[in-house]
């Protein structure tokens, strides 16, 4: 299950969400003041130090592993 990361457009709080392929369309809300203006960020998956596979090669273009990070 691809894990989702939102940002409030309201109150600026940064939040992560586990959402099924079901639920990914839903109306997201803030956790910290309820408003529904909230902008989904790139997948944490791919997001380096996130836990996920990171690249390291200095020679990489961007892979799967790195996400084009560097
Ligand atoms: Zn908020």
């Amino acid at each position: 299950m691809p894990i989702y990361e939102f940002k409030c457009a309201a109150c600026g709080k940064k939040f992560d969400l586990l959402l099924s392929l079901k639920e990914r369309d839903k109306k997201v809300k803030c956790p910290e003041c309820s408003s529904d203006q909230v902008e989904r960020q790139l997948s944490s998956f791919f997001a380096p130090g996130a836990g996920g596979a990171s690249c390291t090669a200095s020679s990489c273009a961007g892979c799967s592993g790195c996400g084009g990070s560097h």
